[in-house]
């Protein structure tokens, strides 16, 4: 298959963020013969490639040399059920909230409490995305896989994807394994997780007593639409910091002094703490380095009103992550994929 790339191309629509930076060489592929004519390509011309979904986890510090690879395969359908479960591939370049809707209109539960993540299925893996109490890998059966090192095609288990809070293999070996679809293992039968307070609370205040998985993605959705601004109206790629873990004795020690905390303990003596308490404890919403800011309702959230560099993006986290650090001796780690030159 011949392949040419287009050249110097504005990747500003392509990340959530809205930052403007220019892929050296840039493609679409909606089928794997095209996939893997990219990364020959890339291969044989030296040059590095990067792996693209929806953008809304990436922060483009600069140029990005190489190829920028858009992953759009599409398709969706099951491929296997029995009396309590059914299995549903879905391709890479899936819509994920598309993909989670249309689950739970087939009667399928599980995915209701992921509602609304923007990006694709594709890049779901990737930080084994979570929200309200519900990780991508308690619903995942496996990953199917081309391995760019050899070009072959390899499905992995959960345990292969060596999957933590927002961490997995694919991150941390970025651009080796490219995901071409993820098998999900829904429930005929809802077994909702309803532990997160916000969810009992809007179900309550919608009137709901005995919800169904629907109803858990409604309240999701509200809920979040109440939170977090939408990327459509102001540029954002999500929480931009993960949740601190400490441990169990520099949490009591903190508690102490700030008594406020919030806290959430975890097994093996470790201690979560909520990262956006942090940032707006220290004063920093509404804050801002040139374009860059702190949302100024959600701390946690960094937006680009309008002309934000990735520069100005890294500028402020860092500033932020400097505060933390000398206020509560905590260190924030950013969420996001960085790329690009800086
Ligand atoms: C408003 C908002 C809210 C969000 N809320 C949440 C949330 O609640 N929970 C959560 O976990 N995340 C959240 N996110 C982050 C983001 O939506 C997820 O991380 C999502 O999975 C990213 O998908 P994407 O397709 O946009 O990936 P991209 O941003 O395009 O890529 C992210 C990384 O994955 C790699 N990648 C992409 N596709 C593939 C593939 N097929 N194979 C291998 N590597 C690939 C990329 O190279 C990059 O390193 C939020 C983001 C926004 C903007």
């Amino acid at each position: 298959m011949s392949f040419q790339p287009q050249e110097q191309v504005d990747l500003r629509p392509f990340n959530t963020l809205g930052i403007s930076a220019h892929a050296r060489y840039f493609t679409c592929v909606r089928i794997q013969p095209q996939l893997q004519a990219a990364l020959r390509w890339a291969m044989e011309n030296d040059q590095p490639w990067l792996l693209l979904g929806g953008g809304s986890n990436l922060v483009l510090a600069g140029d990005v040399p190489g190829l920028v690879i858009r992953l759009e395969m599409s398709g969706k359908r099951v491929v296997h059920e029995d009396d309590e479960h059914v299995w549903v591939r879905a391709q890479a370049g899936e819509n994920w909230h598309e993909l989670v809707r249309w689950t739970l209109e087939q009667g399928w539960s599980g995915l209701e409490n992921l509602s609304l993540i923007p990006g694709t299925a594709g890049a779901a893996p990737v930080q084994n995305i979570g929200a309200y109490g519900v990780e991508l890998k308690d619903v995942l059966e496996q990953v199917l896989v081309l391995d760019a090192l050899d070009f072959g095609l390899k499905q992995l288990s959960v345990d292969d994807c060596q999957f933590g809070y927002r961490d997995s293999l694919f991150k941390r070996e970025a651009g080796r394994r490219v995901i071409l679809s993820v098998d999900l293992r829904l429930r005929k039968q809802a077994c909702l997780q309803l532990e997160y307070g916000p969810i009992a609370t809007e179900l309550e205040r919608r009137g709901i007593q005995e919800p169904t998985a629907l109803d858990v993605s409604d309240a999701v959705i509200a809920i979040r639409q109440s939170k977090l601004p939408d990327p459509a109206e102001l540029a954002n790629a999500g929480s931009f910091f993960k949740n601190p873990v400490i441990s169990a004795e520099q949490a009591a020690e903190l508690k102490q002094q700030f008594p406020d905390m919030v806290q959430y303990p975890l097994a093996a003596g470790q201690v979560k703490l909520a990262a956006g308490w942090l940032i707006e404890q220290a004063g920093w919403k509404g804050r801002a380095v040139a374009d860059a800011a702190v949302h100024e309702r959600q701390a946690l959230v960094l937006v680009n009103k309008g002309a934000a560099t990735g520069a100005h993006v890294l500028a402020l986290a860092a500033q932020i992550q400097a505060d933390i650090a000398q206020r509560f001796g905590v260190r924030l780690d950013i969420e996001p994929v960085i790329v690009g030159a800086q």
